[in-house]
């Protein structure tokens, strides 16, 4: 983030404030003493009237109020600044009570805030930039703003006003909007790929999550495959990445085989990703029923859990960690959950139509999923484990129809909604458009098209 940091330290900035206040006292005292001297010569002369308790009650008044009371010139401090970084559990008032704003003035400040910003929505990891300014003894400890950022795109500031009270406003940043793109060979794995190419990690596995219908991430991608990805960007003045979000077009080349998606948002106001034809992407089960950004293994030296479906091994296996979520493959009914021999802890889920599918090996089971519960597709239902006969953490997941396995990789999901009329139309100048944009690419930025 290209937050400047405060000049100082909020230690070095109250060891500042505090010398600032003593070389005042020491001021106010000297001056203190000149009256009380000039005073005392001034009266010389005359019968002391009043008794010694009618002494000037500046005499009485501690040193630190004389500094306070400002008669005495002293340098005023400039205002300085400072960066805070939100940590798990903290409350702006705790962070502005630990630079020594006053309780009154933090609680005073949060209620301020609170008109534009509900503090606690505050996340580990923010910055907040407080600014202070000379105080009324010319240090540099008075709460003269607070920043507080909302989005990527706006900040609440709460300023102290000129009658001293603090309010609140909006603020929105600087921010430019830009597209971004990425591709080329998939080195090890689509996710270590696109995140060495600086495509922020949530986009990389939103790109996963949008092909886990179609794609076996743990056996279709092989050396030789390629991607490419177009999305949104935000960068502020200094061109700083502040935030990345929408995939407008996505394409995978797996084998040689082309697998295109293009973002689209149909009459009814859905946004879903559509292949160049206008099918959805969305199919009623995954082939990738695990975050498939923690396969990670490279090619060709994939150990052993990967095994695909065969006659000896009826079911096929994902090498992720364990617990890593496992995901019901699509919308349908738990038929068993828990312990199943060799299997360990187990789900199976039956689906509309002929087909159920099964996932062993788990370490836990989602709380509250029994049998007779109904999920939904991409519904956590575990999490990966090595329970029953398995040699390490991995998932073993069968594809059942009518009760026994078969290979899910044989097995082609129907496509779901598919575009039609006016929709459609609208959707081939999407495909039109992006076409063109992925064209316009300067050279280097463009894959090869064989
Ligand atoms: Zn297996």
């Amino acid at each position: 983030m290209g937050f400047e940091p405060g000049r100082h330290s909020g230690k070095v900035f109250r060891a500042a404030s505090v010398s600032r206040m003593r070389m005042a006292a020491f001021l106010g005292l000297a001056g203190l003493g000149a009256l009380i001297a000039l005073g005392f010569l001034g009266t010389a002369g005359f019968p002391r009237l009043s008794p010694r308790s009618e002494a000037p009650a500046a005499v009485e008044t501690p040193p630190e109020e004389r500094a306070a009371e400002g008669t005495i010139p002293v340098t005023q401090a400039e205002p300085t600044e400072r960066t805070i970084r939100v940590g798990s559990g903290d409350t702006i008032i705790d962070l502005l009570l630990s630079t020594g704003v006053p309780r009154n003035e933090a609680h005073d400040a949060v209620a301020a805030l609170r008109k534009h910003f509900n503090p606690r929505q505050l996340k580990s990891g923010q910055e907040l930039v407080v600014k202070f300014g000379p105080g009324d003894d010319g240090g540099g400890d008075r709460l003269e703003r607070m920043i507080v950022p909302v989005t990527f795109r706006q900040d609440v500031a709460v300023e102290r006003a000129g009658n001293g009270d603090f309010v609140s406003s909006t603020v929105d940043k600087p921010v430019k909007e830009q597209a971004a793109y990425a591709g080329g060979p998939i080195e090890s794995s689509l996710y270590e790929t696109g995140v060495a190419q600086n495509v922020p990690a949530a986009m990389m596995a939103e790109m996963i999550r949008l092909y886990s219908y179609d794609v076996d991430f743990q056996r279709d991608v092989k050396e030789g495959d390629s991607f490419e990805l177009l999305y949104q960007q935000y960068i502020d003045e200094q061109g700083q990445l502040l935030h990345a979000e929408t995939i407008r077009y996505a394409e995978l080349v797996l084998s040689g085989k082309r697998i295109r998606l293009f973002r689209f948002t149909t009459r009814n106001g859905d946004v879903e990703y559509f292949n160049e034809k206008g099918e959805s992407v969305k199919k009623a089960l995954l082939r990738t029923p695990v975050d498939g950004a923690r396969i990670s293994s490279k090619f060709g030296s994939r150990l052993h859990p990967i095994l695909g479906y065969t006659t000896m091994h009826r079911g096929i296996d994902f090498a992720v960690p364990g617990g890593t979520p496992i995901m019901a493959a699509g919308n349908g009914t738990v038929e068993m959950a828990g312990t199943n021999g060799g299997y360990g802890r187990y789900v199976r889920i039956k689906h509309t139509g002929v087909f159920s599918t099964a996932y062993a090996h788990m370490s836990s089971i989602a709380k509250g999923l029994r049998k007779g519960a109904k999920v939904r597709q991409g519904q956590v239902i575990g999490y990966v484990g090595s329970s029953g006969l398995a040699t390490g953490p991995h998932l073993h997941y069968e594809l059942l129809s009518g009760g026994s396995q078969i290979n899910p990789l044989s097995v082609k999901m129907p496509s779901g909604q598919k575009l039609d009329g006016k929709d459609l139309a609208r959707f081939r100048e999407t495909v039109a458009m992006i076409e063109r944009e992925l064209k316009a690419l300067p050279p280097e930025r463009r894959l090869a098209q064989n």
